[in-house]
């Protein structure tokens, strides 16, 4: 009798007809081909454990916060406030537990075919806002400009400062899974002298691309999104194997940017932000065009709070590196923001083979999030 029950449960959770067409698929990142996803939304498929939204604090003063006003003699010591006088807006201070240190003490070490390379580097922690608890779709268009201004500021204060920093990596943590230690809203700077393997990778793979395609393969992505219909044919019967509408990866659309669903999203929720117009370096982004960013960035923060409120995330910025080797990749790599929520929590399968498990398809997430009426 007990065996019986329990074949029943395990018929019920393979069984997939309630879904409509699962999908179950091992999709290639097409900037990194090295990379892949497992899509697969069936419900037996699903291997993952839901991740907790973190806690909204939505409290405006904390008298015990360090970065909240008043306290800015709790905090380590500032670099920067904005304005500079007055009232502040955002700060930057430095960080309390940095993970890289400014002194340099061994120029790296060799441990036969081991390489260690000296933990140098800088790591700042800018304080977004003086409201405690403001989410980034809570902040007004003019403040996010403020603070994607404040991002290309600091970024190039710091590669002037130091020569040998490669790369400034920006990034936000929201919730405790997702890294923030600190519940007053902030993001991170952390400068080091090598390049991230992830945008490394991605100039790289990008710039092969190129080679052969004579196109960045981030606008080609972005006309795909804008444009195209794609059909699958079986070769032999000539039977429409699928349709693929190409469109339903927008979530977003400004002036000057776009929010897509990757075809390969790592996170179930994963937005990423670009340029409509080709734009290797960050830095270089206009005032004009940063308000149009901040424009897109709150609607985009605003549909994915309705959708999955209150959940854990990480984001970054994923700039051209400042170094000279890279100074010809200009043509073949398009800077973005990638938006990753931490709905849930990464497997071992996930950890052991580097697959990601995505558990809900792109084109579902991406109507989800278009849905939401704003
Ligand atoms: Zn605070
Ligand atoms: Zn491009
Ligand atoms: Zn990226």
């Amino acid at each position: 009798m007990r065996l019986f029950s329990i074949l029943q449960e395990i018929l019920k959770e393979m069984d997939v007809s309630k879904e409509d067409s699962p999908v179950r698929e091992i999709r290639i990142n097409p900037i990194i081909p090295t990379e892949s996803v497992l899509v697969a939304t069936a419900r037996s498929m699903r291997p993952r454990k839901a991740e907790e939204p973190a806690p909204r604090d939505t409290r405006k003063h904390v008298d015990t916060c360090p970065f909240c006003t008043g306290n800015e003699d709790k905090t380590p010591p500032e670099i920067k406030r904005y304005p500079d006088q007055g009232d502040w807006d955002l700060r930057i201070v430095e960080n309390l537990y940095p993970v890289l240190g400014n002194d340099r003490s061994q120029p790296g070490l060799l441990f036969g075919l081991q390489q260690a390379i000296d933990g140098y580097g800088r790591h700042e922690v800018i304080i977004d806002h003086f409201q405690h608890g403001i989410a980034v779709h809570e902040m007004s268009h003019d403040h996010l400009a403020k603070l994607f201004g404040v991002y290309q500021h600091r970024m190039k204060e710091l590669y002037q400062l130091d020569e040998r920093l490669k790369y400034v990596l920006i990034f936000k943590n929201f919730g405790p899974a997702a890294g923030a230690s600190m519940a007053h809203t902030h993001s991170q700077i952390i400068a080091t002298p090598v390049v991230p393997q992830n945008v490394y990778d991605e100039v790289h793979y990008s710039h092969e691309y190129y080679k052969r395609n004579h196109q960045c393969i981030f606008c080609s992505l972005i006309n795909e999104a804008l444009t195209f219909e794609a059909t699958i044919y079986d070769r032999t019967s000539g039977q429409i194997l699928r349709q693929i509408n190409v469109g339903q990866y927008v979530v977003e659309r400004g002036e000057k940017f776009i929010a897509i669903k990757p075809f390969a999203s790592r996170y179930e929720w994963e937005v990423h932000i670009l340029p409509l117009q080709h734009a290797s370096n960050y830095l270089d982004t206009s005032p004009e065009d940063l308000d149009d960013l901040a424009k897109v960035m709150q609607r985009t923060m605003a549909r994915l709070d309705a959708v999955i409120g209150g959940a854990q995330y990480n984001f970054f910025l994923h700039t051209l590196p400042q170094s000279g080797e890279f100074q010809s990749h200009g043509h073949s790599y398009h800077w973005h923001l990638e938006i990753c929520p931490r709905t849930s929590i990464p497997t071992g399968f996930e950890l052991g083979s580097g697959l990601f498990v995505n558990t809900i398809s792109p084109e579902k997430a991406a109507e989800q999030l278009r849905a939401v009426q704003l």
